[in-house]
């Protein structure tokens, strides 16, 4: 997929300091994106559609000053970021209700002091081993080709006796990861869909057979692979498209024998993510109807609308079925 450029860049001051910073500025300047040195990001549409189109086109190029990193579970002990935000434009989107009406991409550029935050961690935790989870509120791979910090911090983890690095993505630009040392101290998990999910739902990230692609790449580069199937939806021919979805992901991984693991997740909404997609998708295809789901109490404090429980257990059991007729080297880690 072509690399992301942004329509404008606002900078803050201080990351002229870091080599990162200044490349970086270099690159855009290269480019002829406008460049703007302010603390203060404007985006001034007139509607929220056009908020949320102009702030998926700008990045803030900036610091990360976290000294304590948040809790993780269950995919990791901590999470941490090398950005916020990303390009895509995922109309069901976890984080649109968590990155305010203007979600602008922030990337960080002090990347020795983020590893030196996570060594911390790590040695606090000692002898245990510590996982640091890289895409909770970003995707690290989209926006990679900007600064090359998560190729260095694939090769900090290598480096790091106690520590594993998670790493989730829908895009396909890992080609600066494949000829690096990882120590199999890094995981890469793609998340997949089925090509209507993905050609409805998930504009501006990497087709079907790109993520494919980049996972077969990752994968003969030795690196431990996994897969989220997320958000998994039913609509008319939807066990067709998931049982195409698994026997695409066998042929493209013949020669791969280590295990892979299987992260499913049915799709949900919560009622004020429901009130923003649809002011950012008025005409949204997406299946938001109440009267259609059960509630379910969420860890975030808020209920979410899930498929009823008859719905959600045929769909656990029948992907279950596929992976497991597929992938004797397959582990299914949770399905929520
Ligand atoms: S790629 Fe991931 S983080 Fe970006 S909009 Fe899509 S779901 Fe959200």
């Amino acid at each position: 997929m072509k690399l992301f450029i942004p329509d404008i860049a606002y900078i803050d001051p201080r990351i002229l300091k870091y080599h990162v910073g200044k490349n970086l500025l270099a690159h855009l300047e290269n480019y002829n994106v406008p460049i703007i040195k302010s603390r203060k990001v404007i985006i001034d549409g007139k509607t929220p559609v056009e908020n949320y189109a102009k702030a998926k086109k700008t990045i803030y190029v900036t610091i990360n000053g976290q000294k304590k990193l948040r809790p993780c579970k269950p995919s990791a002990d901590y999470q941490f970021s090398l950005s916020s935000s990303c390009p895509g434009h995922c109309e069901y989107c976890y984080l649109q209700t968590t990155q305010g009406e203007k979600p602008f991409m922030k990337v960080f550029v002090n990347i020795d002091e983020i590893l030196s935050v996570l060594k911390n961690h790590m040695d606090n935790n000692l002898p245990n081993i510590t996982t640091f989870e890289s895409g909770s509120i970003t995707d690290p791979v989209a926006l990679e080709h900007l600064t090359g910090n998560l190729k260095r911090s694939i090769e900090f983890f290598a480096e790091s006796e106690k520590g594993r690095l998670r790493i989730i993505t829908k895009y396909d630009n890992v080609d600066s990861f494949l000829n690096i040392k990882h120590n199999n101290h890094t995981k890469f998990r793609f998340s997949i869909n089925t090509k209507y999910v993905i050609n409805k739902f998930e504009h501006g990230t990497c087709t079907f057979e790109e993520r494919l692609e980049g996972a077969r790449k990752i994968a003969s580069a030795g690196y431990p692979l996994g897969f989220i199937i997320a958000p998994i939806m039913i609509y008319d021919n939807w066990k067709k498209d998931y049982k195409e979805l698994v026997h695409k992901l066998k042929a493209h991984l013949d020669n791969y024998n280590d295990k892979i693991t299987f992260e499913l997740i049915q799709h949900r909404f919560t009622a004020t993510a429901k009130e923003l997609i649809l002011t950012r998708f008025p005409n949204t295809e997406l299946d938001l109807n109440e009267e259609k789901r059960m509630l379910k109490w969420g860890p975030y404090g808020k209920f979410k609308h899930v498929y009823p429980k008859e719905e959600s257990s045929e769909m656990k059991e029948y992907i279950i079925g596929l992976i497991k007729d597929n992938f004797e080297n397959g582990e299914i880690e949770y399905f929520t």
